[in-house]
């Protein structure tokens, strides 16, 4: 599962090409919050369709000497992740504690997994 690490919430944003907003770097990925209290509860988590949906630059957004235009296919106002920095974390097949990597042993069980990585518990 990708961690937002580095990130800002813009609220109350309409889909509008015309309309710009102040942001002063270049967003590393952008999307759209769906689940902001599921987002805090897993640490931030980014899952594609659950606590967020992904959206493409050039297509949903686009950013420029320090102006940042949304203007994704939604309906009304929503809330923008901003996302600078990014982690990966794996979930223990065996217990479902987080791990570094994906060929890492979990620090809780000592389980070593070398296949898909589990989906995130709720
Ligand atoms: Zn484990």
């Amino acid at each position: 599962m990708l961690i937002a690490k580095d990130f800002l919430i813009l609220r109350g944003i309409k889909a509008d090409g015309r309309v710009s907003h102040a942001l002063e770097r270049k967003p590393l990925k952008v999307a759209t919050l769906l689940d902001e209290e599921q987002f805090n509860r897993n640490g931030h988590g980014l899952l594609h369709n659950r606590t967020v949906f992904f959206e493409d630059q050039m297509h949903d957004w686009a950013w420029a000497n320090g102006r940042f235009r949304y203007f994704s296919r939604v309906a009304g106002e929503v809330d923008v992740l901003i996302v600078y920095e990014l982690v990966d974390v794996y979930f223990c097949t065996q217990c479902g504690g987080k791990k570094e990597s994906l060929d890492a042993k979990c620090p809780s069980c000592g389980h070593a997994l070398a296949h898909n990585p589990a989906p995130a518990p709720n």
